[in-house]
């Protein structure tokens, strides 16, 4: 199994935590952000840090589901999946302070106002901000 550099993770605590904000010194318990396994830290000279799943203490099963994995060309990728991906990597190009916001989970179809974690999932992976939001993917009964 083969997945993407990841440099953001949970914490202990649940907090999304981004490789530029450790050391090589940083220690502690980091998750996948997608599938929840145990992920180690690796640094790099050049590329700073980066997380690579612990897969000796990972479960298989959440691992062939985990969003950063790279799926092979010959199975295609849903229209879920992609905005999933989507919506991780743009979250990996600028993580965002917490903040109360006007958010929609994917997942749900739901618009939220609030910190970012969508009150029927639980789950914050797969809100985005209303105005990052594409007007395509709203459902008709939220769009202005
Ligand atoms: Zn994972
Ligand atoms: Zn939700």
């Amino acid at each position: 199994m083969q997945f993407r550099t990841i440099r953001t993770a949970l914490d202990h605590e649940g907090e999304v935590i981004h490789t530029r904000d450790l050391t090589p010194r940083s220690r502690g318990r980091w998750y996948c952000r997608s599938c929840n396994n145990p992920l180690r830290l690796h640094w790099t000279h050049d590329c700073g840090g980066y997380f690579e799943h612990d897969l000796e203490e990972s479960e298989e099963r959440g691992l062939k589901h985990c969003a950063y994995r790279v799926i092979s060309q010959d199975k295609p990728v849903s229209a879920f999946d992609q905005a999933v991906n989507a919506l991780m990597e743009r979250d990996d190009a600028h993580a965002t302070e917490p903040s109360k916001k006007d958010y929609f989970c994917v997942l749900c179809q739901r618009e939220y106002y609030g910190l970012r974690c969508c009150p029927v999932c639980r789950q914050h992976i797969y809100s985005t901000e209303m105005k990052d939001l594409d007007p395509l993917a709203r459902p008709v009964t939220f769009a202005k």
